[in-house]
């Protein structure tokens, strides 16, 4: 039903927690799982200075957001509640956003659906198979088919300030401001899909682009933001993006003292696109007319969907539930919070 995707007109920005489970490794190490859920907007960080059973909490955070997903929420309700009411704004001219947020190993990449690896991850229950599902049935109804829209897909990935393309053996591209202050990445692929098969073969092209030549996939993709995009386009020319980004984990190295130059200045630069990212969701939220999108590679490629009155974000700040994991977990939080 159409009108059940209908974004809230009066809120831009929807800003949702979702926790994943103790991992086997975490089990193991007797980790402590110190994140409850006690309603479904509500997240609470038991903080405790020792590490003693979880009956003795010494300090409680309490943090609320437009949802928080408990351990048992699958993507289609994590999909539900954030991406799917921003995707019927593509077809209105709009241009919608969908972050994940979090430190590595937190769930961004499981979330999104960008799985490395077609046999132990299933991308067809990512989201993005699921805004592209829901793009292929509003491209069918009477009230889009007359547009005659073609659907395309864009993968690339931004990796110490410099745009890769994931549809195109990973080459480097420029990005370009014209007089108009229109951003272009020249030379992205854009390619033409007729179906979520379609889309889920991009997906699966873009990650084996995005893990080749890497000796640890895991190193490397934690250190880059992945942005897929769902494009709009009527006689040629734009009519609305869905972006799904999958960004760098954006924790702090706990271990600054041993990551080598390569890793600190690639540190530095993440934290200055999520600096970025942050003061332009919030000058999108606030209706500001100024947008600093030119702080960063990241938001300098998102530009178009920050500006405008049709522009709608979410994001899904992902956590781990460890107490090991607490000091980025709060940091996530915290940032989730200034965001909404
Ligand atoms: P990130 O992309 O944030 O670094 P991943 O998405 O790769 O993290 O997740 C790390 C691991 O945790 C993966 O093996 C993934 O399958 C698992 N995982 C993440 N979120 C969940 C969840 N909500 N439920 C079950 N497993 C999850
Ligand atoms: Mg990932």
């Amino acid at each position: 039903k159409v009108s059940s995707l209908e974004p809230r007109e009066d809120h831009r920005i929807c800003v949702c927690v979702r926790k994943r489970p103790l991992n086997q490794r975490e089990t193991t190490m007797k980790d402590l799982d110190i994140i409850t859920i006690p309603s479904d907007n509500v997240v609470m960080v038991h903080e405790s200075k020792q590490k003693v059973d979880l009956t003795r909490y010494l300090e409680n955070q309490t943090f609320c957001f437009d949802h928080a997903f408990d351990v048992t929420a699958s993507n289609e309700l994590v999909y539900q509640f954030t991406a799917q009411p921003l995707v019927e704004s593509i077809f209105r001219k709009g241009m919608a956003t969908c972050f994940a947020y979090g430190q590595t190993g937190s769930g961004k990449t499981h979330t999104m659906g960008g799985a490395f690896s077609g046999r132990d991850q299933d991308c067809s229950k990512g989201i993005y198979a699921l805004v592209a599902q829901d793009v292929f049935l509003l491209l069918k109804t009477t009230a889009y088919e007359k547009l005659d829209l073609k659907v395309y897909g864009t993968f690339f990935e931004i990796y110490g300030g410099k745009v890769y393309d994931l549809l195109n053996w990973k080459k480097k591209l420029q990005v370009l401001e014209d007089g108009n202050q229109q951003i272009q990445v020249v030379g992205l692929q854009e390619q033409e899909v007729c179906s979520v098969e379609d889309v889920l073969n991009l997906v699966e092209l873009g990650n084996s682009c995005r893990t080749s030549g890497q000796t640890s996939v895991n190193v490397h993709s934690s250190r880059s933001h992945a942005v897929f995009q769902i494009i709009l386009k009527s006689g040629g020319k734009l009519h609305g993006k869905f972006s799904l980004v999958d960004l760098a984990g954006n924790e702090r190295g706990a271990d600054t003292a041993k990551a080598n130059r390569k890793r600190q200045l690639e540190g530095a630069e993440i934290n200055k696109s999520l600096l970025a990212l942050k003061e332009c969701i919030r000058a999108l939220g606030q209706n500001k007319s100024h947008t600093p999108f030119r702080a960063s590679k990241l938001t300098q490629v998102l530009r178009d969907s920050f500006i405008g009155q049709n522009s709608s974000t979410c994001m899904i700040a992902t956590i781990s539930p460890g107490m090991a994991s607490c000091e980025n977990t709060l940091n996530t939080l915290r940032y989730a919070n200034r965001v909404k």
